[in-house]
């Protein structure tokens, strides 16, 4: 018998609240890791979210929780330099930090959902970020990909020709990938434990135990 090896290459990474995690995320990162050939998908929870108000439960809660919910891939990775750097979690500190680990050759892809990628100009050095990765954007369900002008000459200027170039370069290129919408966000599901209602499907069966046991999101809800 013969065992396909494809040789993979390149580091992509997910931040996010993961207030709570939710297989919204989960489909995202395995999707992203089955089409394009990544050693594995980095899931980074931020400790002080730069754009939102504060979570609603402690970052070693939802740490805890990303962890539980990955335990089935091990391709999947969850990161906690930015909950053990506290402070507000600039992404460019963190690519910057990466990028040192990994060294200059190796490519580095930030994954985000279009949701976040459309509010990208109002991030710290925003511009900075190509430099240290490239970006993969994910549709949302609910999004749509309006650009506003400076962020669509970004992507004018950035584009990458084919998907191609996010396992070959480093950095530098953007890239939208289309995915199948899972229409589940982590504010859906505080909605729905403060009402009371079932959250069972949205997110790993472990999370959801480890959600109902510790009686989160029942009382102070941020939405
Ligand atoms: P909230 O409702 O609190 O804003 P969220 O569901 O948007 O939470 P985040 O932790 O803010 O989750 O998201 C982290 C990253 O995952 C972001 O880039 C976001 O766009 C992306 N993402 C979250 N849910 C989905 C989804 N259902 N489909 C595609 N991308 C998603
Ligand atoms: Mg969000």
């Amino acid at each position: 018998m013969t065992i396909k090896t494809k040789k993979s290459s390149g580091v992509a990474i997910m931040g996010g609240t993961f207030d709570p995690i939710h297989n919204g995320h989960l489909r995202v990162a395995v999707e992203i890791l089955d089409r394009f050939n990544f050693k594995a998908m980095k899931l980074i929870p931020c400790f002080q979210p730069v754009h939102k108000g504060l979570p609603s439960v402690t970052a070693q809660q939802r740490l805890e929780m990303a962890k539980m919910a990955i335990s089935s891939d091990v391709r999947l990775a969850v990161d906690s330099r930015e909950i053990l750097r506290a402070g507000p979690s600039y992404s460019i500190d963190t690519l910057r930090d990466i990028r040192a680990e990994i060294g200059p050759d190796v490519p580095l892809i930030m994954v985000l959902g279009m949701d976040s990628f459309l509010s990208l100009p109002t991030w710290a050095e925003w511009r900075k970020l190509i430099e240290y990765a490239h970006i993969l954007v994910v549709s949302r369900p609910g999004w749509e990909p309006e650009l506003i002008s400076e962020l669509s000459a970004f992507c004018e200027n950035y584009r990458a020709a084919s998907s191609h170039e996010l396992q070959c370069a480093p950095s530098g290129s953007v890239w939208l990938e289309m995915l199948p919408s899972l229409e589940i966000s982590s504010s859906m599901i505080r909605i729905l434990c403060n009402k009371q209602e079932s959250i069972a499907y949205l997110l790993p069966e472990p999370v959801q135990t480890y959600i109902i046991e510790n009686k989160l999101y029942q009382d102070i809800v941020t939405l």
